[in-house]
This record gives structure tokens, C-alpha cells and sequence, in this order.
């Protein structure tokens, strides 16, 4: 089937992950809609982190399935799925301190060409020509994420806003179909969410799918097509946010944890 047609370009079977008889994630089944942004909320270590990590593919299930655009791919290893274009961002900022703002985004690209990029920041001027597309890329992305000026800044100097953007352009450099995304506006100055609002919901227009853990209600309920509530490891409920609302099963499991 055409990709375009595929309804759910991700789909979580019975999927569960332990950790030495914790049960972290226990039997989640959920179709992430293509083309929209679905919400993933709940208490504290509902599990939300751990589904994601297990989604994208850095921790691996204990049992289940996940099927990606049609495809099984329980067994692929991360960077197999981050090469089709499933890729993930981390709940804490994951950038590189002392690599600058576009040699992040440079050392994200792909595999192939990440290689010879960390050999080539060690000695300058080399990579200036073989990796040009690669730089023009980049270049777009903070032209775009309004971040052309801190290009040469190194990255452990940005706010906490900056290097969310950051994490978010590092994931676009793959060329993503379904991004991940772990609590983006968390740590964030409220002028930046609303960048990163807005920055996601033009990547929606454009066709991403995108699944995002996120505190902030009032923020899913702006700008998430659907939501799943997760809470001790489980889906406890899942639709729109003003449907969940006056679940009062949910609206306890969630507020009490
Ligand atoms: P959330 O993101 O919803 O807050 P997490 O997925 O981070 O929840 O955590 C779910 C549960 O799994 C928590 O009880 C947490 O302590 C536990 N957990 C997460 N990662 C590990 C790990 N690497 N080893 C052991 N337990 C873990
Ligand atoms: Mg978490």
C-alpha cells in the first residue's frame, strides 16, 4: 500500500517492556494517525519516556510489536529506524556542549555521512566542501527556527528554549516521516513554546506525523489531534482532549497519578 494511504504509519501492538520485574510498559496498543500530532500524557513514570524509547527503538521491548509504515520492525535496531524516518528527540536536551549550533545539526545526519563528519570537526576546512548539502541543509533549518545568528555559538551556551529547538532541528536533519518527540516545551521560556507551537504545527501542515509526550495540557489540548493517557505502564484512555475531560476515571488516574 502507498504510504500516503496508510492511516497509521505507526502501530504499537501488546507492546511491553520490564525492567528486572518492573513493569514500565504493560500491553500498550496504539495507532499513531499519519499526518496528525497525537499527545501521549499521564503521571510520572506512567511510562510515556520508556514507550518512546522502545518506539524509536533505544531500549527494546520485552514483548509486542511495532509496525512501522506497514512494516515489523521490533527487531530493527534505533539507527536502522531513524534511517526510515522514525526518529525520536530525549526528555533532557541531548545536544553536544561544545560542538556549535550547526555542528549539531551536522553531526545528526545520517550514519554514512556523520562518520566522516567527526573525524572532519576535528580538522577544519575539509568537510566545507564534501558535506556542502549537507551544511545548506542545516543552514535551513535554523534560517527557518529563526537560529541563523547562534550557527557559531557553541550549543552549552543556548537557553533552555534554544536547545530544545536544537533537539527538534537534530531529528529534522533525518528527514523524518514520524518524529518522537519527549516533553519539547519542558524547561522552555513560555515566549519560545509558543515558537515551538507554532514550528510543530507547520511541520504537521507539511505532513510529519508526530507523537509527543507532554505535560501541559492546556498545550495538548491546542495543538493535538488526539491523546492517549497513559498510567502505570498502561493506556487508560484515549480520544480527544475534551472527551478525556469528562472521563472522571482519567481525569483522577491523572491528576491523582
Ligand atoms: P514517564 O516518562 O511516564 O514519567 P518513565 O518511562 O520514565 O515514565 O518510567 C516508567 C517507570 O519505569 C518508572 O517507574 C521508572 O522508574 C522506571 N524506569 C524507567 N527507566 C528505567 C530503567 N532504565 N531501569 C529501571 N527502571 C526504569
Ligand atoms: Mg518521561
Amino acid at each position: 500500500m502507498p504510504a500516503a494511504l496508510n492511516p497509521s504509519l505507526l502501530v504499537a501492538e501488546d507492546v511491553h517492556r520490564h525492567f528486572e520485574g518492573m513493569h514500565a510498559v504493560d500491553g500498550v496498543s496504539i495507532e499513531v494517525p499519519t499526518g496528525k500530532i497525537t499527545g501521549l500524557i499521564g503521571p510520572n513514570g506512567a511510562g510515556k519516556s520508556t514507550f518512546l524509547a522502545v518506539l524509536a527503538g533505544t531500549l527494546p521491548a520485552s514483548e509486542g510489536t511495532i509496525v512501522y509504515d506497514g512494516q515489523d520492525i521490533t527487531r530493527m535496531p534505533a539507527y536502522a529506524r531513524a534511517r526510515r524516518g522514525l526518529v525520536r528527540t530525549f526528555q533532557l536536551p541531548s545536544e553536544f556542549a561544545r560542538l556549535t549550533v550547526l555542528e549539531n545539526l551536522l553531526v545528526a545526519a545520517p550514519k554514512n555521512r556523520g562518520d566522516s563528519l567527526w573525524g572532519a570537526l576535528r580538522g577544519k576546512g575539509y568537510w566545507m566542501v564534501d558535506e556542502q548539502p549537507l551544511i545548506d541543509q542545516a543552514r535551513g533549518l535554523l534560517k527557518r527556527f529563526g537560529m541563523t545568528a547562534k550557527e557559531s555559538d557553541y550549543a552549552g551556551t543556548m537557553s533552555g528554549g534554544q536547545k530544545r529547538l536544537i533537539e527538534i532541528m537534530r531529528a529534522l536533519m533525518l528527514k523524518p516521516r514520524v518524529l518522537l518527540l519527549d516533553e519539547p516545551m519542558s524547561g522552555v521560556h513560555p515566549s519560545i513554546v509558543e515558537e515551538i507551537h507554532h514550528y510543530l504545527q507547520e511541520l504537521r501542515r507539511e505532513g510529519l506525523t508526530i507523537l509527543m509526550v507532554e505535560h501541559e495540557l492546556h498545550l495538548v489540548e491546542r495543538l493535538c489531534d488526539s491523546v492517549v493517557v497513559m498510567a502505570q505502564g498502561k493506556v487508560i484512555g484515549s480520544g480527544t482532549m475534551a472527551t478525556l475531560r469528562q472521563q472522571k476515571e482519567i481525569v483522577d488516574a491523572y491528576l491523582v497519578g
